[in-house]
């Protein structure tokens, strides 16, 4: 198996290369060159497989000849032994064909547990299979860096620095990265705002000096294996409501296209997926794509919904390749033509095709707020303000009751407990394994907003 560029110009790479590259030299992103794809025979004999089974099956699928089987099923197996609930991914039915998907069972209670309990692991892997040291880097608005934190905590061949904006993120979302003790994890509270640590990361990315001599490395949300870990849930939930024999839709609350572009992989892969419908808040590039044909980039307007606070979908390259088949040249065009312009404009025939595969549809703060509380009144279960979006655009842009309704249910209520208590006048209640997180103690460095501190304090950390 080998993957390759969104743009064309850079070097085939296998499956381990790719994990530990994440962006492309040519800054496209890389994908498999073919995507494999299961009989209807084969989905129906995985009806019975447990969730880590089903993992295997479906990644060995990508991995080529650079990882064991053995080692690959130890890697799902230590990654989803952290979740909390034994069927990993619990689905609850909400009404007559309408259904959540619980993704919050992990660590750090966000659908992200899924993809980096199993990227930690396999970085690690990878590292020591080669004898070598990373340093991972990454900017997070909450839940990114406490998921990344989780799977990288102990590893013994990484070192780990999450810079957040200090001040800006929930007590909940700080305490889950600055209370993790591990020697690896270093937390930087930057004075500045989430952009801020974004540009510091790829400051320190871009200095090639600095770079090669601590093996840096990115935690972010284009890394292949983190779709791909993404890719399982989509198979276990439709197998369970009838597929292959049945059709399902997925509702997918969306910020970076990571995650429903994993329901369009599962789609590819054979699974028969009648709708795939992007949730978004009030930012809502995609929507707006699917409705006009025109992509452009606005301000980042802060919602109940913070996670999905995004001004472009990165992932979402990764789909206009497939959409102007597979043309590299093309897609580094457009790109370039965005970064001028903030905008571009997808031609009529890709956009009908774009149309086919996606539906989407936005919530708004006031209705994001009125489906939390209809859904508690109605059916007593308490969403998240994420979930909320998914479930009200889920509504909203499905095509016949008939067809179960998936609805991703991306984090758990008790971790935006002010938008939910606003919403609904419950306040949800941390789940036992964090119950003592606000008496936990804490480890952070808060810095300036300067990379040369940055830098002394990695170099500190790292000799
Ligand atoms: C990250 C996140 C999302 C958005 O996921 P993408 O893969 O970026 O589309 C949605 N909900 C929650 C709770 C998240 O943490």
């Amino acid at each position: 198996m080998h993957y390759i560029s969104t743009r064309g110009a850079a070097p085939r790479l296998s499956f381990e290369e790719v994990v530990l590259a994440g962006l492309a030299e040519d800054g496209g992103l890389y994908l498999p060159e073919n995507i494999p794809a299961f009989s209807m025979a084969e989905i129906t004999a995985m009806q019975s497989l447990s969730y880590t089974d089903l993992a295997y099956n479906i990644i060995s699928c990508f991995t080529g000849n650079d990882i064991t089987a053995d080692a690959l099923k130890n890697i799902i197996n230590e990654a989803y032994k952290t979740f909390r609930h034994s069927a990993i991914a619990p689905t609850k039915q909400l009404d007559s064909n309408t259904y959540l998907l619980e993704l919050f069972h992990g660590e750090t209670l966000a659908f992200k547990d899924f993809a980096l309990q199993f990227l930690g692991r396999l970085l690690d892997h990878i590292l020591e299979r080669r004898g070598q040291k990373a340093t991972v880097i990454g900017a997070t608005s909450g839940d990114t860096g406490s998921a990344a934190i989780a799977g990288c905590r102990g590893r013994k061949n990484m070192e780990i620095f999450i810079l957040y904006p200090h001040g800006r993120v929930s007590d909940v979302q700080r305490l889950q990265m600055t209370t993790v003790q591990d020697k690896n994890i270093h937390n930087i509270a930057l004075n500045g705002t989430f952009d801020d640590c974004q540009d510091m990361v790829k400051i320190l990315l871009a200095d090639m000096e600095f770079r090669n001599k601590y093996n840096l490395t990115a935690v972010n949300s284009i890394n292949w294996a983190r779709i791909l870990a993404q890719t399982v849930y989509y198979f276990y939930t439709a197998l369970r409501l009838g597929a292959p024999a049945k059709a399902v839709s997925f509702s997918v609350p969306t910020g970076n296209f990571g995650d429903i572009y994993a329901g369009y992989i599962a789609k590819k892969m054979g699974l028969p997926v009648e709708q795939l419908i992007i949730a978004t808040n009030r930012n809502d590039i995609l929507a707006r794509t699917l409705a006009t044909g025109t992509y452009g980039m606005a301000g980042v307007e802060p919602s109940l919904s913070p996670s999905m606070d995004i001004q472009i979908s990165s992932n979402f390259e990764r789909l206009l390749f497939d959409l102007y088949d597979r043309d590299g040249a093309k897609i580094t065009e457009i790109m370039r033509d965005f970064r001028k312009n903030k905008k571009f404009t997808i031609e009529p025939e890709k956009l009908s095709r774009l149309r086919t595969e996606f539906a989407a549809s936005s919530a708004s703060d006031e209705e994001t707020k009125n489906t939390i509380k209809s859904c508690y009144e109605t059916t007593g279960e308490v969403l998240d303000p994420h979930t909320a979006v998914g479930l009200f655009a889920g509504n909203k842009a499905r095509r016949n009751t008939e067809t179960p309704l998936v609805v991703l249910a991306t984090a758990h209520p008790a971790k935006f407990p002010d938008a939910v208590k606003a919403a609904c006048n419950i306040h949800p209640e941390l789940p036992p394994h964090l119950s003592d997180l606000f008496t936990r103690k804490e480890k952070f460095v808060h810095l300036e907003n300067n990379v040369d501190l940055i830098k002394k304090l990695i170099e500190k950390n790292i000799k």
